[in-house]
Parts: C-alpha cells; sequence; structure tokens
C-alpha cells in the first residue's frame, strides 16, 4: 500500500522542528522511519506533515554528563553498538543492541525513535526501565526529565505529549559493582521478542541488591518485576515470586501460557548472568 498524502519539512534546528510541531497538531517526527514509514504505508497513522529531524546536529552526541551517559536521540542503533562509551558507561544496552531487529534496519533506527514509539515488545524501553534511566524531553516551553518507570503509560503510549520532541536518554554509569543480565526469545534472531528480560543489580559481596527486573513482550509496556526483584534481595525463590509480577495476554506469536513458561526461562538465564561478575 501507498501513504496517505503528507508534506514535508525537514528542520535544521530543534527549535525550528519543536516550532513546526507546535504549529501543526497533525504532524509526525520522522527520525529513522524504520516504524513510522511502516505504519504510514499501512495507512495505520496519516499525519498531515512529516517533520524530518536527522539533520539536527543537537540531537546527536553520546557523551558522559555527571554520574549519566547521555545518549542523543538521534544516535542510530549501528552507531551505538559500536560506541566504545556504550560498551563501558551502559553495557546493559550494548548487551540488547545486537537483538533489534536486523543490520539494514540498525543501521537506521534511532535510540530516540525505538523509546518514542514505545513497541512493548522492543529491547531498548526494556533497558532504559531496567537501568532507572531519563528521558529529556523538550517543547516550546523548555525541557524536563522523565523517569523511565514513568514514561511508557500504556500501549504505544508515554509520557510525551503535544509539541513534544525526545531529545536523549540518561542512563546511570556503569559501576564496578553493577551486574547485567539480558535475555529474550524470538521467532527468529532479529525479530522482535516473544519475551524478553533486561536486568540490572549491584552486587555487595554474596548479596544481589537494588536489582530492577523489565520484562517485555508480556503486556502493553516493559514491566518491572517487583516481587521476583525483593526475592531476589532476600535470596528467595524469584521464580516463584514471578507469578505475582507477570501474567501476560497472548498475541500473535505465543498463548499467554507459553509466554508465561517462556519468562520463567528467562529469569533463570538472567538470574545466572546476575550471579557472576562482570567480566
Ligand atoms: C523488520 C523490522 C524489524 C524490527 N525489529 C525490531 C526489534 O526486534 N526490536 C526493536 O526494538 N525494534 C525493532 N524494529 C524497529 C526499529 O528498532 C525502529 O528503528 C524503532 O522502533 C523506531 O526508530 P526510528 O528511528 O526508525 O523511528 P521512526 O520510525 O522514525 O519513528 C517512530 C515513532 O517515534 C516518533 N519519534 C521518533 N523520534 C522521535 C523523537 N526524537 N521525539 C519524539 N518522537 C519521536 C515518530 O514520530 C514515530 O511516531 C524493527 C523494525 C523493522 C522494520
Amino acid at each position: 500500500m501507498k501513504p496517505a498524502p503528507f508534506d514535508f519539512a525537514k528542520a535544521r534546528s530543534l527549535d525550528e522542528a519543536i516550532a513546526l510541531l507546535s504549529q501543526y497538531a497533525d504532524s509526525r517526527l520522522l527520525a529513522g522511519g524504520q516504524s513510522l514509514i511502516a505504519t504510514l504505508n499501512m495507512r495505520l497513522s496519516a499525519p498531515k506533515l512529516l517533520i524530518d529531524i536527522n539533520a539536527i546536529d543537537e540531537l546527536k552526541g553520546i557523551s558522559v554528563e555527571g554520574d549519566r551517559l547521555k545518549i542523543g536521540a538521534l544516535v542510530r542503533h549501528a552507531q551505538a553498538e559500536r560506541s566504545a562509551e556504550i560498551a563501558r558507561h551502559a553495557p546493559l544496552v550494548a548487551l540488547a543492541l545486537p537483538h533489534i531487529a536486523h543490520p539494514a534496519i540498525r543501521n537506521r533506527g534511532t535510540i530516540g525513535g525505538s523509546i518514542a514509539y514505545a513497541d512493548p515488545a522492543a529491547e531498548l524501553p526494556a533497558c532504559l526501565l531496567a537501568l532507572g534511566g531519563e528521558v529529556e524531553i523538550a517543547n516550546a516551553t523548555g525541557t524536563r526529565a522523565v523517569a523511565a518507570d514513568d514514561f511508557f503509560t500504556g500501549l504505544f503510549e508515554t509520557a510525551l505529549g503535544f509539541g513534544d520532541v525526545l531529545t536523549a536518554i540518561r542512563i546511570p554509569l556503569a559501576q564496578p559493582e553493577s551486574r547485567y543480565g539480558f535475555a529474550e526469545l524470538a521467532r527468529r534472531h532479529g525479530d522482535y521478542a516473544m519475551v524478553g528480560l533486561a536486568a540490572a543489580a549491584r552486587a555487595d559481596g554474596k548479596a544481589i541488591e537494588d536489582v530492577r527486573l523489565a520484562f517485555f513482550g508480556v503486556d502493553a509496556t516493559p514491566v518491572r518485576a517487583r516481587a521476583a526483584e525483593d526475592a531476589i534481595e532476600r535470596g528467595e525463590d524469584a521464580v516463584g515470586a514471578l507469578a505475582h509480577d507477570v501474567d501476560p495476554q497472548g498475541d500473535v506469536q505465543a498463548s499467554g501460557a507459553a509466554k508465561r513458561h517462556l519468562a520463567d526461562v528467562l529469569l533463570k538465564r538472567v538470574l545466572a548472568q546476575l550471579a557472576e561478575p562482570r567480566s
């Protein structure tokens, strides 16, 4: 299918993108286009104006700011995969990136696009949640930061509102005692996950503390498994506790019961990863 007709504008600065967004109610930002163009072609979405943000340099960098790693919205998945800063300071993101789609899609798709689109089966929203990161948002009135715990509000819904541009994400820098785990099951490598799990924790001697488990592909948003987190910290049966956290509905990929089983399997794998010091 072909998309419905739309006008096109290329924004050269963040201010210009915000001005266009605020001026045209029925407009949509175009980043990597790897999700948006498909929805236009299938006529699931028919905005009057596409605002191309790819030329906005302010959205492109990766930098350390205090105790956080800032990743600009327009950083592409492939760029992030090759980034020494991400490998060093955000190893969980580095673990997840190779699972996102295929190289051609990773060459165009952006970190900001993935977080803003908020597909419930996507890897990066779950990583941001597991890491306790935050989203930086700009609009005509200024900028604000929204914690990942508050950002994903529903199926493909986020805290982004009218006139908002996601400008960057910020992630606490990895520390020597940080532990990470990542696992997903997909029908083929590169497909969206049937179920996935991103995890972060802090090792204190033999104890594992500050555990954050973020499942994806099990609900409308990435889901914190708080009962399982508590069980890990108390040294109790985390897989048993997971029944309180995850109760997936079936979808085109798998039944709810199959997803529930896969969630247990992934939790066991990730627990083994969290138990090992980082190399
Ligand atoms: C075949 C295929 C397989 C895929 N598999 C996976 C997968 O396994 N895992 C996965 O996570 N993803 C997967 N993707 C999606 C891919 O990661 C996309 O790149 C990503 O979801 C969207 O990023 P984008 O830059 O392409 O955004 P776009 O498609 O340009 O935009 C997506 C949405 O986000 C909005 N948006 C974009 N940037 C901003 C911003 N800075 N501020 C506010 N709103 C913004 C747009 O307006 C649009 O509504 C797949 C895509 C394809 C085509």
